[in-house]
């Protein structure tokens, strides 16, 4: 674990990540919400900006870009490709698969639609973190925007997939809301009642309730739980296929 990692709100509850290689001094913004608190970030670690790495296109994840570039034009922004007539001019346009360095260290591309239909992680594999972008939030999920919910659903599989102790950062600070309505699902959910009690605590100091981890979530989210009977039950469609599941979750998510 050598990356160095800073988060810090921007706008109302978005989150600013910095990711920091101490050897190159290589330093990547993961998504750009508003240049301000992201530059003033910066000058507090006294670190230069060199990558910018962007999830998806919405204006709250890409807005702080040219304030960004104003203040240092030579960093890289890397976006996914199918979302670059979006975003604006992408220097490395990248999809499934692809290799994203910052200084020495090494993110793969994953492609993870749903929220949005060009939506990516990047996966700091070596240093075993995970940036999920507006897809995985902690106990829940984003809203599939541009695509039907089994795309979301399918994302969200696939994350759950990789190594369960992998530091997971989001875009926003939902954790509590989605808490509270995971508790209307899982009421009896022991891990769940736990981390909502963690989280209450967290946020009544101000502070902030990421990351998580992907073992956290497979016990607590009920977004990843759609096969588990418990689930099942609480929207009425025991024994259904997890996808109808996962539908029914996303839209009284969507009414809470
Ligand atoms: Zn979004």
């Amino acid at each position: 674990m050598a990356a160095h990692i800073h988060q810090f709100l921007c706008l109302k509850d978005n989150f600013g990540v910095l990711i920091h290689d101490p050897e190159t001094r290589h330093t990547a913004a993961i998504d750009a919400p508003e240049a301000g608190p992201i530059l003033e970030a910066l000058a507090a670690k006294e670190w230069n900006l060199t990558e910018i790495l962007v999830t998806h296109h919405h204006l709250d994840h890409i807005g702080g870009i040219p304030g960004l570039k104003a203040k240092f034009p030579e960093a890289r922004v890397i976006g996914p490709a199918r979302e670059a007539d979006k975003i604006g001019k992408l220097d490395q346009a990248v999809g499934e698969g692809d290799q994203v360095t910052v200084g020495r260290l090494e993110a793969m591309v994953l492609d993870i639609p749903g929220h949005t239909s060009g939506h990516v992680a990047y996966w700091f594999e070596g240093e075993d973190i995970l940036f999920t972008g507006d897809t995985l939030f902690a106990m829940g999920c984003g809203r599939g925007f541009e695509e039907p919910p089994n795309v979301l659903f399918e994302s969200l599989m696939k994350l759950a997939k990789l190594n369960g102790e992998i530091q997971v950062y989001c875009g926003h600070e939902y954790t509590l809301a989605n808490g509270e309505f995971a508790l209307t699902i899982e009421p009896d959910n022991v891990l769940l009642r736990d981390r909502v009690a963690e989280v209450r605590q967290l946020r009544a100091e101000n502070k902030f309730t990421l990351p998580t981890t992907l073992t956290i979530e497979l016990g607590t989210n009920p977004f990843l739980r759609a096969d588990e009977p418990s689930v099942q039950q609480a929207v009425g469609l025991p024994g259904a296929d997890p996808v109808a599941v996962f539908t029914e979750l996303r839209e009284r998510k969507n009414r809470a």
